[in-house]
């Protein structure tokens, strides 16, 4: 399972698209199917809105969530397109939040059925309900289709760091870390209750540049990049 920001589809800037950033991403799952590996990708949608802006929209929290969720579907159907392009013979995006002209709803063992018949599965819409980013959705998902790992891919920063490795140059990387360490430290790896689900369930996770191409995959042959975290 691969958590795929929405800032990462929109390249250099903080918002909107960008072709070059959507082909890279979709080559890089892409280069991971090849290796045989079923490839379930949660994306998100902060490209587009983010749901704790409402304030500044000056519109309720939970009608800003469900523009962030679509957001997240707008993501969803341009990497299926451009997976699809790419000659990626089977690509299924699954949304939370039913829109049945343009994608099929999730169920997970549909879901699970597509992966194991060697579709990419894209899931859309995070769980479908407000106040939580797609953190939450992505680890929750992982759990529910069994994965053996999620894959949690960041955007210029190569791992976890016991600083900001943006303000402080010589911030140290961490190579491997327990799920213990990461909370009693407060380390920034994704939103806590989204940590938490992953910690009680025992789901490893690797956290990684996207910008870094050929990065997922070699993940996936079992060389150690970014930084792993588990039990
Ligand atoms: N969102 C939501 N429920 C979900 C998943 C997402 O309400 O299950 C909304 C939320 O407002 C979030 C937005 O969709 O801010 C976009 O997702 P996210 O912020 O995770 O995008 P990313 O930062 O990964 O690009």
């Amino acid at each position: 399972m691969v958590k795929l920001s929405g800032r990462a589809i929109a390249g250099p800037d903080e918002y909107g698209f960008s072709a070059a950033a959507l082909d890279h991403l979709a080559s890089e799952v892409v280069s991971v199917r090849r290796l045989g590996v079923q490839v379930a990708v949660v994306v998100g949608g902060g490209n587009v809105f983010r749901g704790n802006r409402s304030d500044a929209w000056g519109i309720d929290r939970v009608e800003a969530d469900n523009i962030g969720m679509l957001g997240t579907v707008i993501n969803s159907l341009l990497l299926r397109g451009r997976l699809t392009a790419l000659g990626e013979p089977d690509v299924r995006v699954m949304t939370a939040v039913p829109i049945d002209a343009v994608a099929e709803p999730y169920i997970r063992l549909r879901a699970m059925h597509h992966l194991e018949k060697g579709a990419v599965v894209v899931l859309a819409a995070g769980i479908g309900q407000p106040f939580v980013t797609t953190d939450y959705p992505s680890v929750q998902r992982a759990i529910e289709v069994d994965a053996d790992a999620l894959l949690v891919a960041k955007h210029g920063v190569d791992g976890v760091y016991d600083s900001d490795p943006h303000k402080h140059p010589e911030a140290l990387r961490f190579r491997k870390l327990t799920y213990a360490h990461v909370l009693e430290q407060g380390l920034a790896v994704m939103d806590q209750s989204a940590f938490i689900l992953a910690r009680d369930h025992k789901l490893p996770m690797h956290v990684f540049d996207i910008e870094q191409s050929g990065v997922m995959a070699a993940i996936c042959r079992g060389e150690r990049r970014g930084t792993y975290i588990g039990p």
